[in-house]
């Protein structure tokens, strides 16, 4: 089996995001919520009992080089919320396919998801308020981008480790 260098297999990564994120909106978004109208924005990032992203190792690499973009005393910021966010919601120890839930700490009042156009993950990219059921996107378009990224982690750092919650694959890297 070949492996891929961080810096190839981050490529490949950007490259699945952005065909899914192509496939989501042109496929379904125009059946969806317009969020810029939304008079609950956020709340789909920061309930509690809805949230339940789960990331590689890669994703959570992507994403902790952009949180590295930003001033050292937002990154300490983000670095609290995340290491706050994995105490009170219990997830060190959290399955991949456990039902634990939590307050995204990437999501901030001021300026909506940290890595809206970088690095958000596929289930966010895939997310938005539709009112009839049939126009979701199916589930089965999410998993095969997921199984792709996967495979793309696990031939970059050689772990089968499963996907963790979002704020653990962060707090491992912070
Ligand atoms: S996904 Fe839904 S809840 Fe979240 S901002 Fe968009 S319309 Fe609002
Ligand atoms: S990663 Fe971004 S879009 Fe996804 S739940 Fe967190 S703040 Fe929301």
């Amino acid at each position: 089996m070949r492996f891929y260098s961080e810096k190839t297999a981050l490529e490949h990564l950007a490259e699945v995001r952005r065909q899914f994120a192509d496939q989501i909106r042109n496929g379904f978004e125009h059946a969806a919520k317009d969020c810029q109208t939304c008079e609950t924005k956020g709340a789909c990032c920061l309930d509690a009992h809805f949230v339940n992203v789960r990331i590689t190792r890669l994703e959570a690499v992507a994403i902790v080089r952009e949180i590295e973009r930003l001033p050292v005393g937002k990154q300490e910021a983000i670095r609290k919320k995340v290491f706050d966010t994995v105490e009170r919601f219990g997830l060190e120890n959290a399955a991949a396919h456990s039902k634990e839930t939590f307050a995204c700490p990437l999501f901030e009042r001021d300026t909506g998801c940290l890595v809206h156009g970088t690095a958000k993950p596929l289930p966010c990219i895939a997310h938005a308020c539709y009112e009839r059921k049939e126009d979701l996107p199916p589930d089965e378009l999410l998993q095969e981008a997921e199984v792709r990224v996967y495979e793309i982690s696990r031939r970059t750092y050689g772990s089968t480790a499963l996907p963790k919650p979002l704020p653990v694959g962060l707090k491992q890297l912070l």
